[in-house]
């Protein structure tokens, strides 16, 4: 059944307090009042979104032997951003209330007649640029201008020639880019949802122009895999096909990749064929030559390009949501976070049964050190009773936690709860860290 408007709030409120509350995503600038369309990543936050990363960077870079990785500067030349278009064009339509000055996206409204906060008149929709503008050096002039870049993907377009004249790539192949992009948004809202100032992982995949719909399908494919790997509910994502009619002035084709948030099904990623529009639009405002030579056909052509691209900030919302639960367990309420082992914060908790034991201590520190060489992010913790440390456990989602008891020292077994089930085992502190590395699939 559909949820109503007041669960759906409930939800989102569940997840921004439990993201808080545990270290996970603070407001920006909080003990200031915030900043609007701001977050900053707590300890938890950083682990999570350093996972989604990861395996983002394993899966379209590492894994692969067509892809380039890139790290290109947020400040860009100026002419970059004419050529790109964004300069003319990045912008939404805004609409400002008469009465209460309040500012809206005029498309993201159904009634222009009347502010749906006050209910005063709204005025004239005018476009909006949505890049943050700054000057570069000591003097504020025209020619000083830069901005904060809105997306990832110009710093690898620049970027083309020098990758091909060092490394000599044949098409089809690819570049790849995480990092900071920022817009300054009308209406920031939904938690990390829409942001100002958020992460995106690109690629640029540059193709012979017959190719592009064979990779434009590969990509489907990937997109959906790595949601897989992640952990986001697939039955909660649906592509949306955008129409001839609304496409970007770059794209031929375009799919988004929507996820059903708490708050509606929006966007998480988007996949589109920008043919060769932007190579050309470069070439033609840095007069540098970026087509390729194509040495079997001889044959020279500037390549086209599929670019998928995934907001880090969307999935780890995505995540979370598909990851909050609540259930009972034991007679007592709890919520937990089911994520995948591939993105918990903390693989595995270990906790001596009590902490005025010192040969208990001993032990548990001892297991929680080789743990914490064999799996990285291992906690240890002796505060309060081990049902508490449990679901302090649940809540952050670690995926096992490791009691060290009289059993330990007497028999050489510890036991080892699942976060999901609830289920204990005995397991022989010989086979912990096969049986650990087989549960956690490292
Ligand atoms: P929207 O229509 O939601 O504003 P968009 O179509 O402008 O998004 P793109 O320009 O395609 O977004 O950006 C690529 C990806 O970057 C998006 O799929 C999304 O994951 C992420 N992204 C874009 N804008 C934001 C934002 N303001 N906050 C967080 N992530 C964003």
């Amino acid at each position: 059944m559909a949820k109503t408007k007041k669960e759906e709030n409930q939800v989102m409120e569940n997840i921004i307090s439990l993201a808080k509350r545990r270290g996970f995503i603070f407001q920006g600038s909080e003990i200031y009042g915030g900043l609007a369309g701001t977050w900053d990543y707590g300890p938890l936050g950083v682990a999570l979104k350093n996972n989604v990363k990861n395996l983002w960077w394993k899966r379209f870079v590492l894994d692969r032997d067509d892809m380039y990785g890139m790290d290109a500067a947020i400040l860009m030349n100026q002419n970059a951003w004419k050529a790109s278009g964004h300069v003319a064009g990045f912008s939404d339509p805004l609409i400002e209330c008469t009465k209460c000055k309040k500012r809206f996206r005029a498309d993201h409204l159904d009634d222009h007649s009347k502010c749906p906060e006050c209910g005063g008149k709204l005025g004239e929709p005018r476009q909006f640029n949505m890049m943050f503008k700054t000057y570069v050096g000591a003097i504020e002039s025209d020619d000083s201008i830069s901005y904060l870049r809105p997306e990832t993907a110009q710093g690898m377009f620049v970027n083309f020639k020098n990758i091909l004249d060092t490394f000599h790539p044949k098409l089809p192949f690819g570049m790849a880019q995480i990092g900071k992009a920022f817009r300054n948004e009308i209406a920031p809202r939904d938690f990390i949802f829409r942001v100002r100032e958020f992460e995106q992982m690109e690629i640029e995949y540059f193709v012979a122009p017959h190719a592009w719909k064979e990779t434009f399908e590969h990509f489907v494919k990937e997109v959906h895999a790595f949601i897989a790997d992640v952990g986001i509910d697939a039955k909660k994502v649906s592509e949306h096909e955008i129409a001839p009619g609304d496409l970007a002035h770059y794209s031929k084709r375009t799919i988004d990749f929507e996820f059903e948030y708490p708050f509606g099904t929006k966007e998480l990623y988007g996949l589109a064929y920008r043919t060769d529009f932007d190579l050309k639009a470069h070439s033609g405002v840095s007069k540098v030559d970026l087509s390729y030579y194509d040495e079997d056909k001889k044959e020279r052509f500037v390549p086209h390009v599929i670019e998928p691209s995934f907001g880090v900030d969307r999935t780890v919302l995505a995540v979370l949501t598909s990851a909050y639960a609540e259930d009972e367990l034991g007679g007592e309420k709890r919520v937990y976070l089911r994520l995948s082992p591939k993105v918990a914060p903390v693989k595995v908790s270990v906790f001596p049964l009590l902490k005025n034991k010192p040969e208990l201590v001993a032990k548990a520190q001892e297991i929680w050190k080789v743990l914490k060489s064999e799996f990285g992010s291992v906690m240890y913790d002796e505060a309060g009773s081990i049902g508490k440390r449990y679901r302090r456990q649940d809540e952050i989602g670690t995926p096992y936690c490791v009691t060290i008891d009289f059993d330990t020292i007497e028999k050489g077994t510890v036991t080892v709860r699942d976060r999901d089930t609830g289920a204990q085992e005995a397991i022989k502190l010989d086979d912990l860290v096969s049986y650990l590395a087989q549960k956690l699939g490292s």
